[in-house]
């Protein structure tokens, strides 16, 4: 199988399975239990959490272990609020987070919260001027995410930060001593495909969740400036009474050893935008019907989100799959409807287009045959369905012989 649908999941690293079986061989033990085992499971935890905090530049104390970033997103967005300075009640989120914090977005509307959502422009990219627009005394938190999960569109954040910051300088002092307005990212797309550093990248709050690194499904972090107070939304000893629960350490213990294997990043994010770009420039070659959003913006490396003329992406998608190639039409978790991205709904692009969008996202095991493959396989398919007498979508002939992997 040729696997393009890296920003869904990533397949776990086997030093990550082989770390997870032995731990939950050997630590079984709860890590707030006082005996021996207790213990062991403890340092167990606190060498996770070391490196955690290596690898993305923030302080142990500052890493708080949740079941995933939705969880990290929730906890981060509800549990800042709650605790936000006088008179700031109001939560900016960007309208192209994930579904699922879109959710909390309304969620929290039904509650009487105050929410606006960031503009983005039609390139995809976040409309900075919109974004300052909306700041205000009354603002308790900004929520945004670094890289979008469908176009690979990096967002600004670092200026977003100081706009946050700034928005401060005249409002009330939080509970905490933290002033103002505070600002969340979601990095789950972009921590481990491009360099990361918590104590630089201006925000107070990030998410991330493991298993898009080649780490486990279901764990994942909140890294928290320290200082910055929080109410937890599961409450517990565990995680400094900021996340409660009986920590699960193999799961725990497989991030931490996926994040070990990252090493340079750079170079991967290198080798992965030369495949990306081969890919592009060869199917825009071979299927000149081929429409690559946000391909001139600041991208993931390895993200690919497309549409060939306006077939459906359905009938993309099976010719794929029939190549043995798996990628999906947009964010696994709402690409089994058939409504189109919110995404691309957001950049203004209609239905009949977006309902087009198919996402290839390369990662660490794509390799130069695997985009060869690709070129050489799928064109033959799509050409015949391309033809402007055809009615949409509409195959005129049964495709050619498919060689398969
Ligand atoms: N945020 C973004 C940007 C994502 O891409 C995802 C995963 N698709 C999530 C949050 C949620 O991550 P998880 O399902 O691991 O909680």
């Amino acid at each position: 199988m040729i696997y393009l649908d890296h920003n869904a999941t990533t397949a776990p690293a086997s030093s990550v399975v082989q770390t997870m079986l032995e731990v939950m061989g050997r630590n079984w033990a709860n890590a707030s239990s006082q005996h021996g085992p207790g213990q062991d499971a403890r340092r167990v935890l606190a060498a996770a959490r070391a490196t955690v905090a290596r690898v993305l530049g923030c302080k142990p104390a500052e890493v708080i272990f949740t079941s995933g970033a939705t969880e990290s997103n929730q906890l981060a967005v509800r549990g800042l609020l709650e605790v936000a300075g006088n008179g700031r009640r109001r939560v900016l989120f960007g309208s192209i987070e994930h579904s699922a914090h879109l959710r909390l977005a309304r969620a929290l509307q039904q509650q009487g919260v105050p929410v606006d959502f960031l503009p983005v422009l039609s390139d995809g990219t976040l409309d900075l001027a919109g974004t300052r627009a909306l700041m205000g005394p009354d603002v308790a938190l900004v929520s945004l995410m670094a890289a979008n999960n469908e176009t690979g569109v990096l967002m600004p954040t670092a200026e977003v930060a100081q706009m946050v910051h700034a928005s401060s300088a005249t409002g009330a002092v939080g509970a905490t001593g933290a002033v103002g307005a505070l600002l969340h990212v979601d990095a789950t797309q972009l921590i481990g495909k491009l360099p990361f550093d918590f104590a630089t990248c201006g925000a107070d709050a990030v998410s991330l969740s493991a298993h898009k690194f080649r780490g486990p499904k279901g764990v994942g972090a909140l890294l928290l400036r320290q200082g910055t107070a929080l109410a937890a939304q599961s409450p517990g000893s565990q995680e400094r009474g900021r996340r409660g629960g009986t920590e699960n350490l193999p799961a725990i213990a497989g991030m931490a050893t996926a994040l070990d294997l990252l090493g340079d990043v750079t170079q991967e994010a290198l080798r992965l935008r030369g495949l990306r770009d081969a890919l592009e420039a060869g199917l825009q070659q071979a299927l000149p019907q081929t429409y690559i959003w946000c391909q001139h913006q600041n991208r993931l490396p390895g993200t690919s989100y497309l549409r060939i003329g306006t077939l459906q992406a359905e009938i993309v998608l099976q010719r794929l799959e029939r190549l043995g190639v798996a990628a999906s039409s947009g964010a696994a978790c709402s690409s089994a409807g058939t409504e189109p991205s919110h995404v691309l709904s957001a950049m203004g692009v209609g239905a009949d287009e977006a309902l087009a969008a198919v996402r290839l996202s390369l990662g660490h095991s794509t390799t130069h045959a695997d985009v060869d493959a690709v070129l050489a396989q799928l064109p033959p398919l799509l050409l015949p369905m391309l033809s402007p007498m055809l009615p949409r979508g509409l195959s005129p002939q049964e495709p050619p012989e498919i060689v398969t992997h």
